[in-house]
């Protein structure tokens, strides 16, 4: 007799967890670091570093959880992910062309809360907030009050694709999706699930990565029981961020049937090398997480030492394209605003 094992026993087998530790990744958001002088501290890095850093974290301000921070070293004042959340004086400064909404986010507004730049495909901001404050963001001065109070602008963005059969597949985005905790993403899934046209849901969410507990068993069986197929794209920069437990996470929603993409951004400083690259792409491989795209760098007030030259990404591309298996390479893509698409570079 086959012994028939069913998507619930799968979850079972694979997470145990039980409702306390459905809740321990909001533990981790409410303890996660917000003082540079605190995560300066922690990482025994020289005290000079944070009058800069608290000046800088006015205008866009420090959070990072013990979870992310657990994988830094200490002692490195030029660890790739310190660079990723530390406050520093190189935010201040801000060239000509550099902008507060360097993608043209505004112009692209379709709704309240309601992006749409390409065909076919809605991105929807959910929320504002996020698991981790990476200083590069392309969003760090998006206007976030004016995104949907979830509830209420809800019904309206449900009308409105409701009434457009051209859109097959909506993005939660923000700010991160998840964020938002199962009990508030399950009416929001199921009503997307009544959209008849609607086929995919796709979730671009860092949170997996910066706090793996997030993966909850809630979590998991939500999006394994949709009728839409569920595509999530993760956000790791650092072969580093990939830690056993974010390996856990991560095998938990591929033996669930989630497709995993990641998204990266070349960061002068962080993972501007082949090296970086191929060891980042090679362990994503390895946790069933294909590389999707290696963006450069969105020119956002704030964030201009943290670019690199275009021909920079073109070289490490074409290099890890002879380095690894096809799959395990990214596109390295620019986005430019009013184009169709993201615009392939390499
Ligand atoms: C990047 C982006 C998408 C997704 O583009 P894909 O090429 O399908 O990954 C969709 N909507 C908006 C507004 C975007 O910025
Ligand atoms: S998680 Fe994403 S949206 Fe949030 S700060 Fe980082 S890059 Fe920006």
């Amino acid at each position: 007799m086959a012994i028939v094992t069913t998507r619930a026993d799968t979850v079972r087998a694979n997470s145990r967890i039980d409702d306390a530790d459905g809740n321990r990744w909001k533990d981790a958001m409410r303890s996660a670091v917000r003082d540079p002088a605190t995560l300066c501290k922690m990482l025994r890095l020289p005290s000079n570093l944070i009058p800069a850093a608290q000046i800088a974290s006015t205008q866009f301000s420090l959070f990072a959880p013990l979870a992310y921070v657990a994988r830094m070293q200490v002692g490195n004042a030029n660890d790739p992910l310190l660079r990723q959340v530390l406050p520093v004086a190189d935010e201040m400064e801000s060239p000509e062309n550099y902008q507060l909404d360097p993608v043209g986010d505004q112009a692209a507004k379709r709704g309240s809360g309601l992006l749409q730049k390409y065909a076919g495909r809605v991105l929807i901001v959910t929320t504002g907030v996020c698991a981790v404050h990476c200083r590069y963001c392309f969003r760090r001065h998006f206007p976030y009050s004016d995104a949907p109070a979830l509830n209420q602008r809800w019904d309206r963005i449900i009308d409105d694709l409701k009434d457009d059969p051209s859109i097959t597949e909506v993005i939660l985005s923000g700010g991160d999706p998840l964020t938002l905790d199962d009990e508030t993403l399950q009416p929001l899934v199921q009503r997307l699930e009544t959209i008849p046209h609607l086929r995919r849901l796709r979730i671009h969410t860092r949170l997996p990565i910066i706090i793996p507990d997030r993966v909850t068993d809630g979590l998991i069986q939500l999006l394994r029981d949709s009728a839409l197929t569920v595509v999530m794209v993760v956000h790791a920069n650092h072969a580093n961020e990939l830690d056993e437990s974010v390996g856990r996470s991560m095998t938990l929603l591929a033996d669930n049937g989630i497709t995993l993409l990641n998204q990266a951004v070349l960061l002068q400083g962080v993972n501007d090398s082949i090296e970086a690259q191929f060891n980042l792409c090679g362990r994503l491989a390895d946790l069933r997480v294909m590389p999707y795209y290696l963006h450069q760098l969105d020119r956002v007030s704030g964030a201009a030492h943290f670019e690199t030259p275009e021909s920079l990404g073109i070289r490490i591309v074409e290099q890890l394209r002879a380095r690894l298996p096809g799959y395990a390479v990214p596109r390295f893509v620019r986005e430019v605003p009013g184009e169709a698409n993201k615009r392939v570079l390499a």
